[in-house]
């Protein structure tokens, strides 16, 4: 490991630079100090063996932090123990101390991750502390299958993910055998990553290792960690359904950190409707990363996309040249996911010797980079949740240097709020990870993989949630089972397995195949390939970037071309709500507030295109592709016309003020129910036939649910409370792209009401719980 460089300025004197360059004061709505931390250390455990706690002393920890060590006693103590602490504190160790001493029992762990990247580095931690005993190996889909054989035979640590899982261990676990009899601990990592429907079906694929486990009998100890999150113990129980204590006490070390939240000006260009547009925060990313080089700073800047960390790269290099800084430009580059783990390892090593001084990056960076010595982190819009944001953040200043961080807001109603409402993110815990394990759709296909496996008694079935019991008999009905005295059969040829498509949203995948030369680029879930992969999509894969030239849904094919076009695209759809079942109602003072299961048809009707570094939007091209329906579950909120009066006494447009409230609503849902803008949608009307009044969904995008509409439901107080803020906050006239206008909005972004909304809000707001 390299020795940091020196820096000639704190973090403050940083900032106070950027801000003095061009007059951007006015940019930056605030900057939180966040003060240093002392480490604390605990003793190595009692029970730790003379010639790990040797390695592990060789190699250069002098004793474990406490957090690192109060996780290892649990379990070793045969306790399932989450450990929920911040970016670089060691989260490994506290599973690589009872883990390894396990090992020399002869012992086995399985540990999963939910990349092959995360899977591979730890095996290098692993190899590096050279203990013959341990014969760690990784397994994913590249793995040959003669050295498969060897790890079934051979290995007592296997490192994986929950796809292989499914797919390969699972379902032949009767070659896993010896494996599985002595398997003890199972480790998650990253187990924040699986959230939504992923990580419902991943809740289900470890009930099935549970299951087999209990056949070979093992019972195995689950140690959990995950980013910093509130109530990491109830999610690590419906991730895995046994009881799982809680570390949440960071005692590692942190420098002071300058967090600065920063707004980029409105320009004079036009968008839709005659909307201001903001200056784009890749554009206003790219100007601070040139001037931190300039000043010899090393920073690591996270934008969502590849294309977008090429293209701050690439401005910014063009940023130094036009300076006068030509001896710089090369010591800035772009990385992506999907290389290979050596090329990671040759820029963490260009970024420790300070040979790099700006890396622009995806989130792939996130995760597994050893990076040291780190001054400043840019961060191109909100990264989906507060976990992801300090997990950014927390990459500058490792190593207990001060460094400086800075959220640049995209133009959304969710980054309008948060730059603007800094209480939301600072002194306030990490949001929970919100799954549905109970979910109908995810658990079907999960009992039919389980009942290929082994035989579902009736002992099992409580195992997997209180949904489970009422869908056998559909499942019998549906012939994928058979019921028999002793339990539930899967009768059928096929794969059990492949009926689970546990990272896509469901339905047979659409393939996306090169015209050219017939390549296999990849596959979208169905649900999404209306919306991804239309007919004049610009389709991304692996930095590359495609055109659609057809998308044919009766062959579930997308035929694409290699493309440079200077845009992307943007789907619209419309939507029309029915409700199949009210489960759940709220009465405030004016509205009323239901949860429950509604069928969602959407067509997909036409497609934006704006260009990408100044937001503007250059046409429109119209798309025939069919409706389809979905049964998800929605949260809604309705609204009486004799409570209207206000609005129509102000000549506001009422449906414009519902349409307008949905759109800031859906932009700020992530906020609360750690999804993403594009795994929920949203309608609204002045008048829906089945409440007979105003009404606004928010709705999950697939099937059966996600949970996020059932979060959207019960935090709506304050949800509702922050959409109001979020709308009250931009300064724009009548609307604009960071608060009420949505690029996916199938009708235009007509008709939109900007004080309507604000005003309807207020009414519906009035009685809801203060909290
Ligand atoms: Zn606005
Ligand atoms: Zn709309």
């Amino acid at each position: 490991m390299s020795e940091p460089a020196t820096r000639a300025q704190p973090p403050e004197d940083l900032l106070g630079r950027l801000l003095a360059a061009a007059d951007r004061s006015s940019r930056v709505t605030h900057v939180e100090r966040i003060a240093a931390r002392e480490g604390r250390r605990a003793p190595w455990p009692a029970w730790l063996p003379d010639l790990v706690k040797g390695r592990l002393t060789h190699a250069g920890i002098p004793e474990p932090w406490a957090h690192q060590a109060a996780a290892a006693d649990l379990a070793h103590d045969g306790r399932s123990v989450i450990i929920a602490t911040g970016t670089a504190s060691g989260k490994s160790l506290a599973y690589l101390m009872p883990g390894i001493t396990g090992v020399l029992d002869g012992d086995h762990v399985l540990y999963l991750a939910p990349t092959k990247a995360l899977a591979a580095d730890q095996l290098r931690a692993i190899r590096d502390l050279k203990l013959a005993q341990v014969r760690a190996a990784t397994l994913d889909g590249d793995t040959p299958r003669d050295e498969r054989d060897w790890i079934r035979r051979h290995a007592n640590v296997v490192l994986t993910n929950p796809d292989m899982l499914h797919h390969n261990l699972l379902p032949q676990h009767a070659r896993w055998t010896p494996f599985l009899r002595r398997l003890r601990y199972v480790v998650i990592d990253e187990c924040h990553r699986y959230r939504g429907v992923f990580g419902s079906h991943v809740a289900q694929i470890v009930r099935r290792l549970r299951r087999l486990c209990a056949k070979y009998g093992s019972d195995p100890v689950f140690v959990l960690a995950s980013a910093t999150a509130s109530d990491p113990g109830a999610t690590a129980h419906r991730l895995t359904g046994v009881d799982v204590a809680e570390v949440v006490d960071d005692a590692s070390p942190r420098g002071a950190t300058a967090f600065a939240l920063w707004e980029p000006p409105l320009t004079d260009l036009r968008g839709e409707r005659g909307a201001p547009v903001r200056r784009t925060a890749t554009a206003e990313t790219a100007d601070l990363l040139a001037d931190l080089v300039i000043e010899r700073v090393r920073t690591l800047t996270f934008v969502r996309s590849r294309r977008g960390a090429e293209s701050v790269a690439l401005s910014a290099r063009r940023a130094l040249a036009e300076a006068g800084a030509d001896e710089l430009t090369e010591r800035i580059a772009a990385y992506r996911a999907g290389y290979l783990a050596e090329d990671r390892r040759t820029l963490e090593a260009a970024l420790n010797s300070g040979e790099l001084l700006g890396v622009a990056s995806t989130n792939a960076l996130e995760l597994g980079v050893d990076v040291t010595g780190l001054d400043a982190v840019l961060i191109t819009g909100w990264p989906g949740t507060r976990a992801s944001l300090w997990q950014q953040a927390g990459r500058a200043g490792r190593a207990g240097q001060d460094a400086l961080a800075v959220l640049v807001a995209r133009d959304d109603p969710l980054d309008t709020y948060l730059v603007h409402h800094p209480d939301a993110l600072f002194g306030r815990p990490v949001e929970a990870t919100v799954l549905d394990p109970d979910n109908p759709y995810v658990v079907s296909p999960h009992l039919c993989a389980a009942a290929s496996e082994l035989p579902l008694t009736d002992a099992d079935v409580e195992l997997f949630g209180p949904s489970a019991p009422d869908l056998l008999p559909d499942l019998v009905r549906r012939g994928m089972l058979r019921h028999r005295p002793t339990g539930w059969y899967w009768t059928k040829r096929q794969r059990a397995t492949d009926l689970a498509d546990i990272r896509g949203a469901g339905g047979s995948p659409v393939h996306v195949v090169e015209r050219g030369t017939g390549e296999l680029l990849g596959t979208v879930d169905e649900p999404s390939a209306h919306t991804m992969v239309h007919r004049g999509a610009v389709y991304l894969h692996q930095g590359d970037t495609f055109v659609v030239a057809d998308l044919d849904l009766e062959t579930k094919t997308a035929l694409v071309d290699r493309a440079d076009p200077d845009y992307s695209t943007f789907a619209r759809e419309v939507t029309d709500i029915a409700i199949v079942e009210t489960l759940r109602t709220t009465e405030w003072e004016h509205a009323r507030l239901c949860f429950g299961t509604v069928d969602v048809t959407s067509q997909v009707v036409s497609y934006l295109m704006r260009r990408p570094q100044t937001g503007e939007v250059i046409g429109e091209e119209q798309l025939e592709l069919p409706a389809r329906t979905l049964r998800t579950r929605a949260v809604w909120w309705t609204v009486p016309d004799e409570e209207l009066e206000p609005l129509i006494a102000e000549d506001l447009d009422l449906p414009g003020s519902a349409h307008a409230a949905e759109h800031a609503a859906i932009g700020l849902l992530p906020l609360f129910a750690t999804c993403d803008r594009w795994d929920i949608g949203g309608v609204s009307t002045k008048l829906h036939p089945d409440t007979g009044r105003l009404t606004v969904f928010v709705h999950d995008g697939s099937e059966g649910g996600a949970g996020f509409a059932e979060r959207g439901y019960t935090g709506a107080a304050r949800w509702l409370r922050a959409t109001h803020e979020a709308i009250a906050a931009c300064e724009c006239e009548a609307g604009c792209p960071s608060c009420i206008q949505s690029p996916k909005c199938g009708n235009g972004n007509d008709p939109l009401d900007k004080r309507g909304a604000l005003a309807l809000l207020e009414i519906v707001l009035k009685g809801a719980a203060t909290d």
